[in-house]
């Protein structure tokens, strides 16, 4: 579904994706780990194209991405990125939030929005706080609003960069469990992370990123277990 081939990226003279070859299958899991710099949140963005590639190519369902345009804003729909900070409208209502882009780039009709949005707020637990705004909702309510906003958009892929790091402890599981149901139900994910709990039992494949590039990918199991890198084995003694 997501297929990288030979993605360069440079931030002047940094070399901040190296050779990134990666292929998604559809309803497939992957966690992106590695030390900060890496460039795993480079990589989420040159995916939904908030960060253009040097060299390489990105294609998504075998089509490139586009370059501008409506196209542009269709592709930002079909693949739903949530951030560490949540990025709410601060203006809008939870429920405008989640209508928004419904109607402006699906277009979708008031109602017929609303009324997914409300599904969708329900399925992330939040359905009761749709009326309030988003400095009224907690960290992890904000960001259930954030899934619920992508997920309105019927994304061929999400991408998650640290969904979980702005929050306070308690918030963080609440997230972690709409992820997992999520992944359950057969959506393609890509999730930057270092909740190596998720990883474990969400994930069907680790990515394990350094100095930009790729340094080994493996199921969970055998990657937590046995890396073959010295790279991966010295980044998970220090986080394990
Ligand atoms: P973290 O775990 O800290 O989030 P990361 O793996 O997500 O790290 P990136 O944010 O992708 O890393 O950054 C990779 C490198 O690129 C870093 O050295 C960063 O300073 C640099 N970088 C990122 N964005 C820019 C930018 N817009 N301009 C210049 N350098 C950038
Ligand atoms: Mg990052």
């Amino acid at each position: 579904l997501v297929v990288l081939k030979s993605v360069n990226k440079h931030f002047g003279a940094l070399h901040v994706l190296q050779d990134i070859d990666l292929t998604i299958a559809r309803g497939e899991v992957v966690v992106v780990i590695g030390p900060s710099g890496s460039g795993k949140s480079t990589l989420c963005r040159t995916i939904n194209r908030l960060e253009t590639v040097d060299s390489g190519t990105i294609t998504i369902d075998g089509r490139p991405l586009p370059q501008e345009g409506r196209e542009l804003a269709r592709l930002r729909a079909d693949v739903g990125m949530v951030f560490q900070s949540f990025n709410l409208f601060a203006h809008k209502t939870v429920l405008e939030n989640v209508t928004l882009a419904q109607i402006k780039v699906r277009r979708a009709n008031k109602q017929q929005a609303q009324e997914k949005a409300r599904a969708l707020l329900d399925r992330v637990g939040v359905g009761a706080q749709a009326d309030k705004y988003p400095a009224q909702l907690s960290g992890g309510q904000q960001q259930r609003v954030a899934i619920a906003r992508a997920l309105a958009m019927d994304p061929k892929v999400m991408l998650f960069d640290e969904p979980t790091s702005a929050l306070d402890p308690e918030m963080i599981n609440e997230v972690l469990e709409v992820m997992q149901q999520l992944a359950r139900d057969g959506m393609t994910m890509i999730v930057v992370t270092h909740e190596m709990g998720f990883a474990r039992s969400a994930a069907d494949r680790v990515v394990f990123m350094a100095d930009g590039r790729i340094v080994e990918q493996a199921v969970p199991e055998q990657f937590f277990s046995n890396p073959r890198s010295d790279r991966a084995k010295d980044f998970l003694s220090k986080i394990l």
